[in-house]
């Protein structure tokens, strides 16, 4: 009999881990870090189970909610592999590589939790793995990979164990996002874990939102002001960068537009050698020699002593920066310079977790704390949740009831209670459960 247990992101947006136990031997899928409110909640040092008994590890996506803990599981003791795509692996390593280089930085020792020679473990132990290829993971196990069109290499993925099929969504992708696919719909398993981000949210608003985010760009600069758009760098700064560039060629803006993230000449890198996973909008571009992640005026910002002279710059500009939730990165310093000045916007992308500056500054907060000072919000604020990687309720459904083979059981993981409770009542299905914190369910 398998037994399914949840090791983190069950009833928070951070932190996915799920374990499954088999007679052939245990795998975990994802590893990712807690973040944000769950920090507090669950640890990232204390695994909940031994390390050392898993057999095998499948990783859907690059994010670090999602990777962050397997340096750790290296850390202590694991020593199996991991598997998943190119793009995965390629955009994990700079993931993780960004992210030891920021607990050193911002947090100090205390707070370490995995080092660059854990990380080159993981690398040592990756298996590259295609969409839609069947491959054996452990003795009567096989995987299957199902493009989630989340993240450049994103994937849901089907574990088949001897006669028994477990499904796990990964985290589903929202429909047109620039560069990605739409998010592969599958035939169905015996049992499914589906993510439920945005349970609540019905429908993404689609073209509204492009006509708001650009006006708000093109009157920032010619008021003199400068856009701060804090993104991670990974996914999130290229989908944005690819908006910007059609809106700086339709207008044929002039003004400088700044990529200050140590990483991110690398991750763009990575897109080039991966745009073999581009969808047909993109490939259009690059076959008609429009590079859509490149543009005259574009500059990347790598080393620290640019990034400040660009804050000290008086121009108008565009900067994007690393630190999606303003917990880190380079963002924080862009953010101390330029928020008490009314000229400038602040515009923040995706879904802002509780008890991040984020999430404050997304709340209307009239005064921040960065570091220990104290900064008046002058600048104008805006949020874009809906520039998220995540589905929309509709998504979610239209993929879950597309399955022919109907699951037996759906758990619900990655979304809060009332995001779980509204995606449940729209599912129609009558067997579904608010997956439990380290619960053992059975699965027959
Ligand atoms: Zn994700």
């Amino acid at each position: 009999m398998i037994k399914y247990i949840n090791y983190g992101g069950a009833d928070g947006v951070t932190g996915a881990c799920h374990m499954l136990n088999t007679e052939f031997g245990n795998i975990l899928l994802d590893c990712g870090l807690f973040q944000g409110r769950d920090r507090k909640i669950y640890s990232n040092l204390e695994m909940y189970f031994d390390p050392r008994e898993v057999d095998a590890v499948v990783l859907s996506h690059a994010h670090i909610d999602h990777c962050g803990r397997i340096p750790i599981l290296y850390e202590m003791g694991y020593r199996g592999k991991v598997y998943g795509t190119e793009a995965t692996k390629l955009l994990s390593e700079i993931v993780l590589e960004e992210s030891s280089k920021i607990f050193e930085e911002f947090s100090g020792e205390s707070y370490k939790l995995f080092n660059l020679e854990n990380v080159q473990m993981f690398l040592d132990n990756y298996v590259k793995v295609d969409y839609g290829k069947t491959t054996k993971i452990l003795d009567n196990v096989f995987i299957e990979l199902f493009d989630a069109g989340h993240l450049l290499g994103s994937a849901s993925i089907l574990v088949k164990i001897k006669d028994k099929s477990v499904f796990y969504s990964g985290d589903i992708g929202k429909l047109n996002t620039p560069i990605l696919k739409d998010p592969e719909k599958i035939t169905g398993a015996d049992y499914a874990i589906i993510e439920s981000t945005y349970g609540s949210l019905e429908k993404h608003e689609s073209n509204e939102f492009f006509d708001e985010f650009k006006n708000i760009i093109i009157n920032t600069l010619k008021r003199g002001g400068k856009c701060i758009i804090p993104s991670s760098t990974v996914g999130k700064m290229q989908e944005i960068l690819y908006l910007i560039n059609d809106i700086f060629e339709e207008n044929d803006l002039k003004y400088k537009v700044y990529i200050d993230s140590p990483m991110s000449s690398k991750v763009v890198d990575i897109y080039e050698k991966c745009k073999y996973l581009y969808d047909e909008d993109a490939q259009e571009k690059l076959n008609n020699g429009d590079n859509p992640l490149d543009f005259t005026n574009l500059n990347y910002i790598i080393t620290k002593e640019e990034s400040i002279e660009i804050q000290e710059n008086e121009e108008p500009y565009v900067v994007l920066s690393a630190g999606g939730m303003c917990e880190g990165g380079r963002v924080i310093y862009h953010l101390r310079k330029q928020i008490d000045n009314p000229k400038n916007s602040i515009i923040l992308v995706g879904n802002q977790v509780h008890g991040t500056l984020g999430c404050r500054l997304s709340k209307g907060s009239k005064e921040i704390k960065i570091f220990k000072d104290k900064f008046k919000v002058k600048a104008e604020i805006y949020n874009f949740p809906s520039l998220s990687g995540h589905g929309d309720r509709n998504t979610i459904v239209d993929y879950v009831c597309s399955m022919n083979k109907k699951p037996k059981k759906i758990f619900l993981v990655h979304g809060d209670r009332k995001n779980q409770m509204d995606l449940r009542e729209n599912l129609n299905f009558k067997n579904v459960e608010y997956t439990k914190f380290l619960k053992r369910y059975e699965l027959k």
